[in-house]
């Protein structure tokens, strides 16, 4: 793909030209993945503190494979709280810091039960006071489990709103305000969604695909990566790279079978 613009987008830009140019991102990036969700496995509020929990520093898909079990095992928020730590750790050992992840599991099961009736609570304000729970994870409760719109602050969305430049804070909270303002509240947690799927798919963090990217003239940061749709093609990732290409005006030939069997980060 070759991109031919006078200035990149976001120089010396009007706080209405970025409004208008985040808007456009986000509406190419609802077209890019239609297939976004949480990617954490999940049927209730607190079986999804759990997984948000178990995810620090490990990939939603080893969570994914843990949470089956743990979840069977530990229905209740009374179950997390009894629950023996030798068995707990045993458990979720795959997904690291396991012995971390259990004091905050058996903590977490022990504080909604003396201070919620065993209930997840639906608010920011109670959430944050949970264990092993700050506002990143509380936002994904809210916004999955709740209906009510959270922008989720991980990696991958710090990463990639500075590369659109739409804001230069690096403190999490005034990423999530200053993002927040862009868009339309109903649109936060969706977008947060799709954010973080081409964090994961597209915009890597060592090697994005620019030139295998749907959002290449919106991009300040285009040519941050390989802007040779072949050299790009090969970085995109996951079941759908080539529909990806496709999406980007790339050849979807050029997307080798590695790339759509490597396993999303
Ligand atoms: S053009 Fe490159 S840097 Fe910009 S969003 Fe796409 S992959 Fe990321």
């Amino acid at each position: 793909m070759t991109v031919v613009t006078d200035s990149p987008p976001g120089a010396s830009e009007t706080d209405l030209g970025r409004t208008r140019r985040a808007r456009k991102i986000g509406r190419v990036l609802t077209e890019t993945h239609p297939d976004a969700h949480c990617e954490l496995d999940h049927s209730n509020a607190l079986e999804l503190a759990v997984a948000t929990i178990l995810s620090a520093q490990c990939t939603d898909k080893k969570v994914n494979e843990v949470t089956p079990k743990l979840f069977a095992r530990y229905p209740s928020a009374a179950a997390y709280a009894g629950a023996d730590r030798a068995e707990m750790e045993e458990l979720i050992r795959p997904t690291g810091f396991y012995r971390n992840k259990t004091d905050s599991l058996l903590k977490l099961g022990q504080a909604l039960l003396d201070r919620y009736d065993g209930q997840v609570p639906g608010r920011l304000v109670d959430l944050v006071t949970l264990p092993g729970i700050g506002r990143k994870t509380a936002n994904v409760i809210l916004g999955n489990a709740f209906d009510v719109p959270g922008i989720t602050v991980d990696t991958h969305f710090q990463r990639l709103v500075h590369r659109w430049r739409l804001t230069t804070e690096t403190d999490p909270v005034k990423i999530e305000h200053a993002v927040g303002a862009l868009y339309p509240k109903r649109d936060w947690t969706m977008l947060s969604h799709r954010i973080i799927f081409h964090g994961r798919r597209v915009c890597h963090a060592r090697k994005p695909a620019c030139g295998a990217c749907t959002l290449a003239k919106l991009c300040p940061s285009y040519g941050t990566g390989p802007t040779d749709p072949a050299a790009a093609a090969k970085l995109l990732k996951g079941p759908r790279a080539r529909d990806l290409a496709v999406a980007a005006g790339v050849d979807p030939e050029l997307v080798p079978a590695q790339a759509i069997a490597a396993e999303v980060p």
